[in-house]
């Protein structure tokens, strides 16, 4: 349920509407819709009564949320929310294009990619640190190097910093370097990573299961805002499917399904989705064109000799093939890169 207040209301009347919600043993969630006040209600709402909460002052109308995900929900806010971090806004009109390597190897192997996608337009670099891997045998990260190599890239290039966290012991560590915390797909589900993700003052990337419905993605969207951290993004990565000739299933559809039962910002990771880098650059238009408020996308100087993921990453040059393309269906849909 919740309260839309009266543009006029006053803060007395807000403080006052606030402390009625919480002495009937219910949370209150505060936002503000262009000057409105909307004070969400959480908790066991089966008995209240509402005609106690309509005739407050201030009060202009009291409705019933339809979504089991409340704070996340279009009926809440009706958005769209924009994310600014450093002069980076993510969810405007504005496309936002997250690139880099799927995992920091080296030293010249982050800046030429961090260099090669800033030229070519990407706002965000991407890189993994700590890698969920699926064979133990495989590279698993430079850990708090890896880190350290991306910060330095950042501070080299302005580009911001999107990378993995895997465990909430892991939130400090990984928030003194990074601008965006990514929740991979396979901790989508994490419920204590998603509550220290949520802890934590830094926007969040939050990448859909492989096995995740869209409602699943939106409530553990939930965790995190419920602890007070409102800025999420979604990210649309591709879904386990029957078909083996791709790595999964592109789920187009998420797009515009999620920008109609979330404010939150969404964007596409064609390179998981696919896993073929000859599939990444018609994928991208597919997203920008369903709705998606940006890519995130895998650059390696030399995809050959890649550490992991090295079929779906784009050399530098392909890459700037894509932000070409992204430009000119962008500018179809009413957006700009
Ligand atoms: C990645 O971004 O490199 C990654 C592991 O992605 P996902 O969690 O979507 O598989
Ligand atoms: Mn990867």
């Amino acid at each position: 349920m919740i309260i839309r207040m009266k543009a006029d209301a006053s803060p007395e009347d807000v403080e006052y509407v606030i402390g009625r919600v919480r002495s009937l043993g219910l949370k209150a969630h505060v936002s503000d819709d262009h000057g409105q006040t909307l004070i969400g209600l959480l908790g066991q709402l089966q008995a209240l009564n509402q005609t106690a909460l309509i005739g407050l002052r201030g009060v202009e109308q009291v409705l019933p949320l339809r979504a089991p995900f409340r704070l996340a929900s279009r009926e809440l806010k009706p958005g769209p929310a924009t994310i600014s971090i450093d002069g980076v806004t993510i969810g405007g009109t504005r496309l936002v294009v997250m690139a880099g390597p799927c995992s920091v190897e080296s030293p010249d192997q982050l800046m030429q990619t961090a260099w090669a996608v800033k030229e070519a337009g990407a706002t965000v670099l991407r890189g993994g640190a700590f890698k969920a891997r699926t064979s133990p045998y495989t590279f698993r990260g430079l850990g708090e190097e890896g880190l350290r190599l991306l910060a330095e890239a950042r501070r080299e290039t302005g580009l911001l910093i999107v990378t993995e966290v895997m465990s909430p012991e892991q939130v400090p560590l990984v928030v003194r370097y990074a601008d965006i915390l990514q929740i991979g797909a396979r901790n989508m589900q994490n419920f204590e990573l998603l509550d220290a993700v949520g802890r934590a003052r830094r926007p969040v990337l939050l990448k859909r299961g492989m096995m995740s419905t869209i409602e699943e993605l939106l409530f553990s969207a939930e965790y995190v805002l419920s602890h007070g951290n409102s800025d999420v993004i979604l990210c649309e990565r591709g879904i386990r499917t029957f078909e083996t000739y791709m790595r999964n299933t592109l789920d187009i559809g998420a797009i515009p399904l999620l920008r109609e039962l979330t404010y939150l910002p969404v964007i596409a990771d064609p390179s998981h989705a696919t896993g073929k880098a000859s599939l990444v650059r018609a994928v991208s238009r597919a997203a920008i064109a369903a709705g998606a408020d940006g890519l995130i996308i895998e650059v390696h100087p030399d995809p050959a000799s890649a550490l992991s993921d090295g079929a779906q990453s784009l050399t530098p040059q392909q890459f700037a093939a894509v932000m070409e393309d992204t430009r000119q269906i962008a500018q179809a849909v009413g957006r700009a890169v």
